[in-house]
């Protein structure tokens, strides 16, 4: 009997419910025959009920998937963190939360915490974590107003309840607990009957695909015809995101004059449309739409999409620039936190809808380089924005669009406090969407990392393990053990970078695996059955903004690490507010060669608890540069990167690159000379 399903026994047995799975509005492995608490015989997943369109991958629940070696202890370290403090030290999730009935922060900040407060509980079966977050799901199931509502009576905009709603099904997918299709049977009732007084507006207007990816879940559930009628209003009412960007306007860096930003008034339509958090989360407006449609122009948008924002907002971390609205591509513009771990999410869930491939490079890229850099080791502090090329992190505003001075530090809320309540929703989600089901009955390594998931196929019970020190290291072993001898297809992602990918079964080589694409393994499979996958982790060269170069191995960005001098702004006893200011040169252009980086060498150690350090980073690239001293700071920020090729006299060096994550003052974009 897996730890899953004890788990679940545990919830039924006692008074305070726990167990949650992972969000997967369409699909679901429900435990439905284990009323009374007996293990399921098979996995039921919800197939996407007609008329909505198949899903090609099936999320699975929380609990299923398993975090292990480092990617465990980076959970660890984050209820370490933050994310299990958070409510003793920040009001606003505080005991007067308004999603506890107090009087205090009512709109976005209590669902943005549970929704990533209550993954990180389950994966790690934390009962104190559990605790913190159930009371706020027992507060909203019990205080439903007769009409419907949910929520604070304070503030009825629909935007802070598509966040809850997302709670609510997580919550459900483990539980069971009977209450919650009903109340967001009800909800979803009432806001039917309103929509046509109390149209969409501001956030919930450009984040519509967000509550649409729930309704979609619980017409699965349920097949209420109005459901589907909701959905549609939605997407009617909501921002056209598919338009947007078949015919993309906004090319350029954003300015508060050309998006139409006034002091004293709400946002215009262009400023929400060019704001980073709406476009991050947009992303799965295709595929929500896709479900709803059957239309492949809609299933393709999320590429369209990620195209236009790459070529003219592309940043080298795998995200765009929006500080707070597009940038362009300089890399000393900032992305987010909220978009980073937001855009994590569009990617997971459109990854399982639509089955491309691209989407998994996407989300491991932004996984492993962005979420981390954002957050201190210890992760008790973060940033709202970061650069890829951020030499200091001091109270200025040069490179923002519309930001504050204090978007780059490290702190408890930067800037503004959204991305305090809501990126602990990264890394969980991100841990519990390696592994996804198939369609055909199958099992699919989506991402990589270390973990173990337990799933019942047909009436097997299959537990795999994956030890790998990916994405440090180009090894994975994957151990397939079966209850008892099973066939079914297993799917592993190949990134598109991984050009001489092999595969071994039981030793035997299997047929060269195509990049960018998935491959598909079907055997009868026996318990102790091993595969090893090889990626050769080649060091990559990319260009980038003014002929700049970025190098790249694996999913991994590296930077030139700048040494640090770390100023106190604020002491908040558990963390703290930061500036950094550099205490190195950071002014230096590679000597490319033929296009390739000359004198390379790639040196691997161990890894430690926290990979993501900058102490002992376990992998680390050597190369040959020349400082280029033109290239200057202004108020706080570097100029962008002079035109390459460039030309210098200065002395070569040898200097050294460490994972971007683990630079947290660096340079990723350097400008390159042939000499
Ligand atoms: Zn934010």
């Amino acid at each position: 009997m897996n730890s899953r399903f004890l788990t679940r026994r545990h919830f039924l047995q006692g008074a305070a419910g726990t167990g949650v799975a992972a969000l997967m509005p369409h699909v679901c492995a429900a435990l439905a025959s284990s009323t009374n608490g007996s293990m399921p015989t098979s996995l039921d997943l919800k197939k996407n009920r007609s008329p909505l369109a198949p899903s090609a991958f099936y999320l699975l629940p929380l609990g299923q998937v398993k975090p292990k070696g480092w990617l465990r202890m980076q959970l660890q370290t984050q209820a370490d963190g933050l994310t299990g403090h958070l409510q003793d030290i920040w009001p606003d999730v505080g005991p007067n939360s308004g999603w506890l009935g107090g009087t205090g922060e009512s709109w976005e900040r209590g669902p943005y915490y549970l929704d990533g407060l209550l993954p990180l509980a389950f994966l790690l079966e934390d009962s104190q974590l559990k605790a913190k977050a159930l009371r706020f799901i027992e507060w909203t199931l019990t205080h439903q107003s007769p009409d419907g509502m949910i929520g604070p009576q304070s503030n009825k905009d629909w935007w802070p309840r598509m966040v809850m709603v997302k709670v609510l099904a997580q919550y459900y997918d483990a539980t069971e607990d009977p209450r919650v299709v009903p109340v967001l049977t009800k909800y979803f009732h009432y806001q039917l009957e309103s929509l046509s007084h109390r149209p969409l507006e501001s956030w919930g207007k450009f984040r519509w695909q967000d509550e649409v990816l729930v309704i979609e879940w619980l017409f699965n559930r349920t097949g209420d015809p109005k459901l589907l009628d909701l959905a549609r209003l939605l997407q009617q009412q909501g921002f056209n995101w598919s338009a947007n960007f078949s015919n993309f306007q906004f090319t350029e860096r954003c300015s508060r004059e050309s998006i139409g930003l006034k002091k004293g008034s709400p946002p215009s339509e262009k400023a929400m449309a060019t704001h980073g958090v709406n476009n991050a989360q947009a992303l799965k407006a295709g595929p929500v739409s896709y479900l709803l449609s059957g239309r492949s122009t809609d299933a393709n948008a999320i590429l369209q999409q990620l195209k236009m924002l790459d070529e003219y907002h592309g940043l080298p971390n795998g995200m765009f620039s929006a500080d707070e609205h597009l940038a362009g591509r300089n890399p000393s513009q900032g992305i987010e936190l909220c978009a980073v771990v937001e855009q994590m999410f569009s990617l997971e869930q459109s990854l399982a809808i639509l089955g491309f491939a691209e989407l998994g490079d996407h989300l491991e890229k932004i996984a492993y380089n962005a979420l981390p850099a954002a957050l201190t080791d210890d992760m008790r502090a973060h940033q709202y924005n970061q650069e890829p090329n951020q030499v200091e992190c001091s109270l200025h505003h040069t490179p923002w669009t519309t930001d504050g001075p204090e978007s780059n530090l490290f702190g408890l809320e930067p800037n503004f406090g959204c991305c305090t309540a809501n990126y602990h929703q990264g890394w969980p989600k991100f841990a519990a969407s390696l592994w996804m089901a198939s369609a055909d009955g199958g099992l699919v390594a989506a991402a990589y990392g270390p973990s173990e998931v337990h799933i019942t196929l047909g009436d097997t019970n299959v537990h795999v393990v994956e030890e790998t020190d990916y994405p440090f290291r180009g090894k994975i072993n994957i151990t397939v053990n079966p209850a008892q001898s099973i066939s079914f297809p297993l799917r592993l992602r190949i990134p598109s970078w991984a050009t001489g990918a092999t595969i071994k079964v039981n030793g035997d080589l299997q047929e060269s695996p195509s990049p960018g694409s998935f491959t598909r393994l079907d055997r009868n499979w026996q318990a102790g059955d091993k595969v090893e996958v090889e990626f050769p982790m080649h060091v990559r060269t990319v260009s980038g903004y003014k002929g700049s170069v970025s190098l790249e191995r694996g999913p991994l960005v590296f930077s030139l690490p700048v040494k640090q001098d770390w100023l106190k702004l604020r002491d908040r006893g558990f963390t703290a507010d930061w500036q950094v200011y550099p205490a190195s040169a950071w002014n230096y252009a590679l000597i490319c060669k033929e296009g390739n980086v000359a004198d390379l060498r790639v040196n691997e150690s161990a890894l430690s608890d926290r990979p993501f350090a900058e102490e002992g980073a376990p992998v680390t690239l050597q190369v040959s540069a020349r400082k280029l001293v033109e290239w200057r700071e202004d108020d706080g920020a570097s100029e962008p990167p002079p035109q390459s090729p460039v030309k210098t006299a200065e002395p070569v060096e040898t200097i050294q690159l460490i994972p971007y994550a683990a630079a947290k003052l660096r340079i990723t974009s350097f400008p390159n000379s042939t000499t």
